[in-house]
């Protein structure tokens, strides 16, 4: 879960240019999103100590994230910023139904997206969740070296991001999109930017 200080940079600078102004301007906001996440989650693992077992990435061994639209759009957009529009369809093909189709157990991320990765995987493992009494309560997962189960008041500073706090800005990017199945939302994300980018066919040839 290491974050890279030019990772987020890129990002925001590479959106495909083709996209219309209102879709730009939801993947900048995205973005600042996701770097606020990882600010947050980055000063919780220095201040506690709380990391990921070296080489570890079960948890998204088995797993396929719901995503918004926006999401999508972000990783289709990727996908064709680093030339990757072209693996998509073996990617799906090469992990079954229930799981996530970036899993790349030989990348030390285990993660083929992981700048554009989505708001809940950024947050796994290093999140709290609110409990009844307003506090933050916060649980390591089982396979971290250092195990911690703690309950902070949302104003300690070793506080871990709330999950809560997170995804209500991120549904009131898109409130009236759904959440669905990562592989869903990026086909249909990847439908969306080819037409869009059929005005541009010689840019899809350049991608990379
Ligand atoms: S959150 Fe847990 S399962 Fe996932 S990579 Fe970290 S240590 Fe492994
Ligand atoms: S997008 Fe990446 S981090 Fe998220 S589940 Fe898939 S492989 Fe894991």
């Amino acid at each position: 879960m290491a974050v890279e200080r030019t990772e987020f940079d890129l990002f925001k600078k590479d959106i495909a240019f083709f996209l219309p102004h209102p879709q730009r301007q939801l993947l900048k906001q995205l973005a600042e999103l996701y770097e606020e996440v990882d600010r947050r989650l980055k000063a919780f693992a220095s201040q506690t100590g709380i990391a990921c077992l070296e080489g570890c990435g079960s948890c998204c061994e088995h797993f396929e994230p719901e995503i918004l639209p926006v999401e999508a759009l972000a990783l289709a957009n990727y996908l064709y910023r680093y030339g990757q529009l072209s693996g998509w369809e073996k990617l799906t093909l090469s992990r079954p139904e229930g799981s996530c189709p970036f899993y790349c157990a030989g990348s030390p991320t285990h993660c083929s997206v992981y700048p554009a990765r989505p708001l809940v995987c950024r947050l796994f493992g290093f999140s709290g969740i609110y409990d009844k009494y307003g506090r933050v309560s916060y649980v390591s997962c089982k396979k971290m070296p250092l195990r911690l189960k703690a309950v902070f008041h949302k104003d300690d500073p070793l506080c871990p991001p709330v999950m809560a706090e997170f995804g209500l800005p991120l549904k009131a990017l898109q409130p009236t999109a759904d959440f669905k199945p990562l592989r869903k939302a990026v086909s249909q994300a990847l439908v969306r930017l080819f037409w869009q980018s059929s005005f541009h066919p010689q840019d899809l040839g350049q991608a990379g």
